[in-house]
């Protein structure tokens, strides 16, 4: 049988009109979809094809099966939220076709941007991210504390915006407290900090605070917290929800 296709797509932060259309032509000649089981629940499917669920902290695995079904013949879907290249599963596929058979490389493999929640995140409130900044995962699952700290430290010594995925889970219920207090040492009290939770999704919610105050339970495993630059500005409006953004000569 000849090597099928893996597409590795990104649906996006959540509402369908997010979705791009390559990464919908993708989904639309898949015959098996991969993923984590609630992005796949977001999908409708046709009757020919069949969604492969997994939990999540299994990506390793799911990149293999997934692999495997492509070496098979399949034409194969690996569904990310987002953006699969970003904290996601575009990685983990090249992480398995690098350490796996050599079957994994024959693999045509076609990795399918999508809306990262940090954009679809800063368009809700204005352009926090208007100007230098970096994201970083506040999971410690895969990489040690003390190296996020490290970064948070170098990010915010040197005026860059941040975006933080992975703020805080059942798991990991300190860490984002934690990342506050370190910034608290390096940045002014009145920086703007958002927390924008389920971006796009009918349950969206969006709070600007200031560092000074903000605080670690206002965040859940579906929120992204951005932590703007010194140079970072909110701008009130009467009747309008307030404007976040980074001047672009900051
Ligand atoms: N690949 C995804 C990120 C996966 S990491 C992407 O590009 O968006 C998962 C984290 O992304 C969550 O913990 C949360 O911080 C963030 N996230 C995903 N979707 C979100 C949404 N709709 N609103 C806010 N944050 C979101």
């Amino acid at each position: 049988m000849s090597t099928g296709k893996l597409s590795v797509i990104g649906i996006g932060p959540g509402a369908t009109e997010q979705l791009t259309e390559a990464a919908r032509a993708a989904l639309e000649e898949a015959e098996l979809l991969y993923g984590y089981g609630p992005y796949l629940a977001r999908l409708t499917l046709a009757a020919h094809q069949r969604a492969v669920p997994s939990d999540n902290r299994v990506e390793a695995q799911r990149a293999r099966h997934a692999l495997d079904a492509a070496v098979d013949g399949h034409r194969v879907v690996m569904v990310s939220g987002g953006d699969p290249g970003v904290f996601a599963m575009a990685a983990a596929v090249c992480e398995q076709i690098e350490a796996g058979p050599e079957s994994y490389r024959q693999v045509e493999l076609a990795v399918v941007p999508g809306i990262t929640a940090m954009l679809a995140a800063a368009a809700a409130c204005g352009a926090p991210l208007g100007h230098d900044f970096c994201c970083l995962s506040l999971s410690d699952n895969l990489k040690p504390w003390e190296l996020i700290e490290r970064r948070l430290a170098a990010a915010a010594g040197c005026g860059l915006a941040m975006a933080f995925y992975n703020p805080i889970s059942s798991s990991r219920p300190w860490q984002l407290g934690r990342a506050f207090e370190l910034l608290r040492e390096y940045l002014p009290s009145q920086t703007p900090v958002i927390f924008a939770r389920a971006v796009t999704r009918p349950d969206q919610r969006i709070r600007i605070a200031q560092l000074a105050d903000a605080q670690s339970d206002w965040a859940d495993m579906a929120t992204m917290v951005i932590v703007g630059s010194p140079a970072t500005r909110v701008v009130e409006r009467d009747g309008q929800p307030a404007l976040v953004y980074t001047p672009r000569y900051a």
